[in-house]
């Protein structure tokens, strides 16, 4: 929060320039799962003037995450476009991400897209892996079993439903 924030003094030229900024930053997709984006996952924390330029917080779904690189680059490369080039991306690791920060749509769109969204509160810390009775994405089946841990990245782990036989991701918190 910064000062002029902390006042109240805000232009109306830079709430309406943080109002445009947010909503480019909102249609920025995640590089592995690319029906969400870093808004629907609670990747994207705040956008800022910080008297300069624009500052955007982003958080990682867990620390280390791989992505993350490529999501800032995205970032940086969206606002570019819309003729934003003073900008600086800080990732902020606390507090930590957690899955109640997924919206229901982007948790909706996770599903159809063929992975299941977290079950529980990585912030309560009741997701336990593995997971029993998930349910199928394609047949709505419960039996439901893990086949590995890790599945196309770290933070994805690969069920098998028995009913239809189809295997399919889970988005686990690490
Ligand atoms: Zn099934």
């Amino acid at each position: 929060m910064n000062a002029a924030h902390a006042t109240g003094e805000v232009s109306g030229h830079v709430e309406s320039m943080l109002k445009e900024v947010g909503e480019i930053l909102e249609r920025v997709t995640d590089p592995e799962i690319p029906v969400l984006t870093i808004a629907d996952l609670g990747i994207l924390r705040d956008v800022r003037w910080n008297g300069g330029g624009i500052q955007v917080i982003i958080t990682p779904t867990y620390s280390g995450c791989p992505a993350m690189q490529t999501i800032e680059q995205d970032v940086r490369a969206a606002l570019n476009r819309n003729g934003y080039t003073d900008v600086e991306v800080k990732t902020q690791l606390a507090p930590p991400w957690t899955t109640d920060w997924m919206s229901a749509a982007g948790r909706e769109k996770l599903l159809q897209y063929g992975i299941v969204p977290p079950a529980g509160s990585s912030a309560k810390q009741s997701l336990r892996v593995p997971v029993r009775g998930l349910t199928c994405p394609r047949c709505r089946s419960a039996d439901t079993e893990e086949i590995s841990r890790f599945g196309s990245t770290p933070c994805k782990a690969l069920y098998r439903c028995n009913a239809c036989l189809e295997p399919f991701d889970y988005f686990k918190c690490i």
